[in-house]
């Protein structure tokens, strides 16, 4: 141990909080996890106590909104990794409809350098290049270009690529490339950008809701696309019972298929849109507890692989007008980890489940380094205090973003230290 610049004295590991650990740390490396105390921290190592604190691999999130070029009133990406970094995110994907959209070189090489400017410590920013020019679903971006520029996925996120044909070419343009194509599912005749489920609560309020076969629809196009070419197909925020069942089967039958779902999906239903509440309007929109439970046990069995937050920050004004006009998204990166903690701790969901979704399968489905603490891994972790409550509130939040339905809502769990490369930028 005699290298190590860095002791994490007496951590609890997420998945094994009896037993206290001490990790080191040299050179953004992981040296090793002991048993706390087994070794003295050599002289010179920096020591951080981590009594009480649970350590976790750093979070990916592979499906944010940062806003800039475009819309700096929103967010920025100095703004944007900073709420992620508070949230313990070490990676951070950011979707392509900026303005202009990241459809050519220039634009992935502004948010690259942005974010070594704002944060060239970490948290890592991985740009996701559109799938087509200005997203408009008519022809095939320079995927190639993209690519040599630093785009790690294509995404025509928010405006889908209804032409099968084409999508089927990018799926497999993409694969060749070895870049993953990241798909949101919607029938961009079925009630499109609704924001709120059709259902009871869609009824009662008297506005037209975006039914679950819109998103279903497109699930089951990917997959029997991916499992005819054999290429695979990554599906966003999956929201829905019978989404996880096409995509079940799908896997049973070897498509290769992987799924995410958000931390807003699992805490939340649609009767959070009651009085016309913007707040809770996102897209794909929030739906039934019996979605809920199936979202659940799609993530305990693996059918969907990731959470993610679709980080989707608005300026109050924009969510301040009338539920058909307002803007769909819920800024997520700083309440994620508390409400999936929360759902594990009331036994929703399980441990391993959760760090597996959030730590674990985005960067591997994602093609990141991986931190499974064993010596030579990237030090990406965090430490979280799991029993710290707090208000989320305007004021609590680093993000431009505040429009989340969880305000006012008090939730345990902070992230104290999230460390990237063996440094933390919290
Ligand atoms: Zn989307």
């Amino acid at each position: 141990m005699s290298q190590a610049e860095l002791v994490v004295r007496s951590a609890l590991p997420a998945l094994d909080p009896e037993n206290p650990v001490d990790l080191f740390v040299a050179k953004g490396r992981v040296l090793g996890l002991h048993p706390a105390g087994a070794y003295p921290a050599p002289e010179g190592a920096k020591v951080h106590d981590a009594q009480g604190l649970v350590l976790l691999p750093g979070l990916t999130d592979v499906h944010a909104h940062l806003r800039e070029p475009g819309q700096e009133w929103k967010e920025t990406i100095a703004t944007g990794l900073a709420a992620a970094a508070k949230g313990g995110f070490v990676n951070v994907f950011c979707m392509a409809n900026t303005d202009p959209v990241n459809d050519k070189a220039s634009v992935t090489q502004f948010m690259l350098d942005k974010a070594l400017a704002t944060h060239p410590r970490g948290p890592r920013l991985f740009p996701v290049g559109a799938l087509t020019v200005g997203l408009d679903g008519k022809e095939l971006a320079p995927l190639e270009e993209l690519k040599a520029a630093g785009c790690r996925a294509f995404s025509n996120d928010g405006r889908p690529v209804a032409d099968s044909e084409l999508f089927r070419r990018a799926m497999e343009y993409a694969s060749d490339l070895g870049v993953p194509v990241i798909d949101h599912c919607e029938d961009p005749f079925l009630a499109p950008h609704a924001g709120i489920n059709e259902g009871a609560v869609s009824a009662r309020l008297g506005l037209r809701g975006a039914p679950t076969a819109g998103e279903a629809i497109q699930v089951a196009r990917d997959c029997l696309l991916a499992q005819y070419l054999g290429v695979p197909v990554h599906l966003a925020h999956i929201s829905c019972r019978q989404s996880v069942e096409i995509i079940r089967r799908a896997k049973a039958q070897g498509a290769p298929v992987t799924a995410e779902t958000c931390p807003h999906y699992l805490a939340l239903t649609e009767e959070a849109c009651e009085g016309y509440d913007t707040a809770a309007k996102v897209n794909p929109p929030l739906r039934t507890k019996d979605d809920q439970l199936a979202l659940l046990a799609a993530l305990e069995d693996g059918t969907i692989d990731a959470l993610a937050t679709d980080h989707a920050p608005h300026a109050a004004h924009e969510k301040e007008t009338p539920f058909d006009e307002a803007p769909n998204g819920i800024s997520g990166f700083e309440t994620a980890l508390s409400v999936t903690w929360e759902l594990a701790q009331r036994g929703d969901l399980s441990t391993r489940a959760l760090v597996s979704a959030w730590c674990v399968r985005p960067a591997e489905i994602f093609g990141l380094p991986l931190n499974r603490f064993q010596e030579g891994d990237p030090a990406d972790f965090l430490l979280f205090d799991p029993k710290a409550r707090w208000k989320v509130t305007p004021q609590a939040l680093v993000s431009k973003g505040k429009n989340t339905p969880l305000t006012g809502r008090e939730l345990t769990g902070v992230v104290r230290a999230c460390f990237v490369a063996g440094k933390n930028v919290l």
